[in-house]
């Protein structure tokens, strides 16, 4: 099986490595097809790129885009992108527009809960100032002691109805997969089983999403339990979408899964990697 990783994370977003970084663990990992994913923003594209022709490991262009569906977050991954079309990059840019004010108001709202100054301790941890993430709060959190690890600190403080989080209004799945699609890629539903839809919001999200031109999702991601790769799996079948295969990689002490460790797709479905061999 061609081992291959199409979902990660870099500094560029809310992973704690450069780009370079994530391709040499991608490699000394034994990834052949590897992809870089950074939430909303293409700005590590170059230098993923660049590193993973010097190891001689195949690279896919790659983006997470934040998209509000049925009023919930959804990611939506773009494979084999063109990193300099001007629509995909203007629609990014307008993605990560409200990041900074966003984080301003969970700053307010910590401190409220009697945890101040956490705007200043979370940009500590940002790479790029234009992409102030929760991840990046997460980590100031746990250094104060306030928790013992990020995902606690998602648990109590930042996900929605806790006293961190801020609602907030991301692309449309149309805008995305125009965007994506628009940039010569493929759209991917990002770990589908992470989002909290009913059965009938599933069926309309992914009806949605194909009858927009959406051809893949991720079948075996870190996000999901064996249980969710054999669901998904069903869902491509059902569908006839073509299937993904990505850690979600953010860093070496906070990933759920190393890249390039996971099962491979079950071997019935066709790899969404099929379109580029
Ligand atoms: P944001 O785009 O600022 O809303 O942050 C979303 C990011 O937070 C995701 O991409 C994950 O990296 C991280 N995240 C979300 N939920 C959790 C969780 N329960 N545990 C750990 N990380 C999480
Ligand atoms: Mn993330
Ligand atoms: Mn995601
Ligand atoms: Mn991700």
């Amino acid at each position: 099986m061609l081992n291959a990783d199409l979902h990660c994370h870099s500094r560029v977003s809310d992973g704690t490595l450069s780009p370079s970084e994530v391709a040499q663990v991608a490699f000394e990992a034994g990834v052949d097809l590897w992809a870089l994913t950074d939430h909303d923003e293409i700005g590590g594209q170059r230098e993923a790129r660049a590193a993973a022709e010097a190891l001689g490991m195949r690279y896919v262009s790659g983006v997470e885009i934040s998209i509000t569906w049925a009023n919930r977050t959804v990611h939506i991954v773009g494979l084999n992108i063109d990193p300099g079309n001007p629509t995909l990059i203007d629609g990014l840019a307008a993605t990560r527009g409200g990041r900074a004010a966003r984080a301003q108001q969970m700053s307010e709202q910590l401190a409220a809960a009697g945890i101040p100054g956490a705007y200043e301790g979370a940009l500590r941890f940002v790479g790029n100032p234009d992409l102030i993430s929760r991840t990046h709060f997460a980590r100031f959190l746990v250094e104060i002691g306030q928790c013992a690890s990020v995902s606690d600190v998602f648990a109590k403080y930042l996900s929605e109805g806790r006293p961190g989080y801020v609602a907030h209004r991301w692309a449309t799945l149309e805008d995305s997969v125009k965007w994506i699609r628009g940039a010569g890629g493929i759209a991917v539903v990002a770990h589908p089983g992470r989002y909290k839809f009913t059965p009938l919001e599933f069926g309309a999200l992914f009806d949605q999403f194909r009858d927009l031109g959406g051809e893949a999702i991720e079948v075996v991601t870190g996000s999901h339990t064996p249980e969710q790769y054999r669901e998904y799996a069903d869902v491509a079948r059902q569908y006839g979408f073509l299937a993904s295969r990505g850690s979600d990689f953010h860093g070496p002490t906070e990933s759920r899964a190393l890249l390039g460790k996971l099962p491979a797709l079950p071997d019935d479905l066709t790899p969404v990697w099929s379109r580029w061999q």
